[in-house]
C-alpha cells in the first residue's frame, strides 16, 4: 500500500528512463511521451545540453541565499527581460509561488502608492493559476477551493470571453485583471487576440495592472516565446515556471518597471528560489529556445500536427468536436469524457492527459520530431477508428 496521501488518481504505471519524446516503463513498453510533466519538459528528457549543465554546475555550487548576489540568477533575469516586455523578475520553485507573487506586486504596487484599497484581482471564473489558499480562490473554481475554507479574499470573477461580464466586475477596488493567456487546466481555451487587446485598453483606462499567466503556454509552447506575443498586447506582470526549468523546479515573476516598484527589500523572498543550480538549468533552457530557428520550428510542426488533427477531427467528427490550442500545446475536445481515450491511447503507447471540458491534452516538448507527430497521428487515427463512443 502506498503512503503518499490520496489526492492524486494516479494511472497504474511508471517508468524507468527518459529519452527524447519517449518513456520507458518498467513494464517493458516504450511510450511516445507526449504530457512531458504537463508542458514541463520543454526539451524531452534527457537532454544532453540539460545533463551538462546539471553536472557542471554540481560539481561547483548548489545553493546559496538570496543575501548574496548570484550571477547564474543575475545572468537569467537579464536574458529574460531583454527578450520580452519585462524589466524585473523574481525567481522562485513553482508555478503556483509565481502567480501568489505577481498578486503581491500588484497589491504592493497599489500600496506603495498610497491606494492601498485598490487590492482586489480580477480573474477569470474555472480557471487555473496554481494550489496555494490565494492561487485557488483566484481560480474560483468549487471543485478546488471546496473545504479549504475560510475563503481566501479579494478575487473576483468574470466569464471566459465575455466583455459584459468582465466590465461589469470592475471595481474602483480592482487592483490587477489576472488571465492564462491560453487556459490549460480548464481546457486549452485560447483568449482571443481581439479580447486581450480589449484587456489592455481597459486596464489603461481604469489604471489596472494587466497579469498574463504564462505558466503553461510560455517558453515558447505556443510558437512564440510567450503566447501574449501572437497579439502584440504587453503585460505589466507575467508569471512563469513550468517549461523555463526543463524539468527542475523554476518559477518566476516577470514585471514592467511600473509594477516592480512597490518590491522594496524584505516585500519578497525565498530560500531556494532563484539558486545557483537552478538558474544554470534555467539558462541552459534559453540557450536552446533562444537559438535562431527553434521557434519557427515550433511554430512549423504545430501547424502540421494541427493540420494533420483537424483532417482526423473531420474524418471522426461524431468523436472529435473540436481541435483546440496554440503550437504545442494542443486540445482535442471530445463530446463526452475522455478518459476511455485517454486510455486507448496509453494502451497504444501514447500519453496525453486530461483538461477541462472533455479535452484530452497533447504536450509535446518542443523539440518533438515529425516522425514522432506522424506516429502519434497514426494512433490517434486507430483509437479513432476503433472506438465506440
Ligand atoms: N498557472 C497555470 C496556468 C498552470 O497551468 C499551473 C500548473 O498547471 C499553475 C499556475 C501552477 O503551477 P505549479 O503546479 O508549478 O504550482
Amino acid at each position: 500500500m502506498s503512503a503518499l496521501a490520496k489526492n492524486y488518481n494516479r494511472r497504474k504505471i511508471s517508468f524507468k528512463k527518459g529519452k527524447g519524446s519517449f518513456l520507458y516503463a518498467y513494464n517493458g513498453k516504450k511510450y511516445l511521451d507526449f504530457v512531458q510533466g504537463i508542458a514541463v519538459n520543454s526539451l524531452g528528457h534527457a537532454n544532453p545540453n540539460l545533463i551538462n549543465a546539471v553536472k557542471k554546475q554540481t560539481k561547483k555550487l548548489w545553493h546559496v541565499s538570496n543575501a548574496f548576489i548570484i550571477p547564474e540568477g543575475e545572468r537569467l533575469a537579464k536574458r529574460l527581460t531583454q527578450k520580452t516586455f519585462a524589466d524585473y523578475v523574481i525567481f522562485q520553485n513553482s508555478g503556483t509561488e509565481a502567480t501568489e507573487a505577481a498578486i503581491k506586486v500588484a497589491r504592493r504596487y497599489f500600496y506603495s502608492i498610497g491606494k492601498p484599497n485598490k487590492y482586489r484581482i480580477l480573474c477569470i471564473k474555472n480557471s487555473f493559476h496554481g494550489r496555494t489558499l490565494a492561487a485557488i480562490f483566484a481560480s474560483g473554481s468549487k471543485k478546488m477551493t471546496e473545504g479549504f475554507g475560510p475563503k481566501v479574499q479579494g478575487f473576483d470573477h468574470f466569464k471566459f470571453d465575455n466583455l459584459k461580464s468582465l466590465k461589469k466586475s470592475i471595481t474602483n477596488r480592482t487592483a490587477a485583471i489576472m488571465v492564462e493567456t491560453v487556459m490549460g487546466e480548464g481546457g486549452i481555451k485560447v483568449i482571443s487576440k481581439k479580447f486581450l487587446k480589449e484587456l489592455r485598453k481597459i486596464c489603461n483606462k481604469k489604471k489596472i495592472l494587466l497579469i498574463f499567466d504564462e505558466i503553461q503556454c510560455g517558453i515558447g509552447r505556443s510558437g512564440k516565446f510567450f503566447a501574449y506575443e501572437h497579439s502584440n498586447v504587453k503585460p505589466d506582470i507575467v508569471p512563469i515556471a513550468k517549461g523555463i526549468g526543463g524539468g527542475f523546479p523554476i518559477g518566476a515573476v516577470l514585471m514592467n518597471k511600473k509594477a516592480a516598484s512597490g518590491m522594496i527589500p524584505g516585500s519578497h523572498g525565498s530560500t531556494f528560489g532563484g539558486n545557483p543550480l537552478a538558474m544554470s538549468v534555467g539558462n541552459a533552457v534559453l540557450d536552446q529556445i533562444f537559438k535562431k530557428g527553434f521557434l519557427k520550428n515550433v511554430q512549423k510542426i504545430s501547424k502540421y500536427f494541427h493540420s494533420e488533427l483537424k483532417k482526423i477531427q473531420k474524418q471522426y467528427s461524431n468523436i472529435i468536436k473540436e481541435v483546440r490550442g496554440v503550437g504545442l500545446l494542443i486540445g482535442l475536445q471530445l463530446y463526452n469524457d475522455q478518459s476511455k481515450f485517454i486510455n486507448k491511447l496509453m494502451d497504444n503507447n501514447l500519453l496525453t492527459i486530461k483538461a477541462g471540458e472533455n479535452v484530452i491534452r497533447i504536450l509535446p516538448p518542443l523539440t518533438v520530431k515529425k516522425k514522432e507527430v506522424d506516429l502519434a497521428i497514426k494512433i490517434i487515427r486507430k483509437v479513432c477508428k476503433e472506438y465506440k463512443t
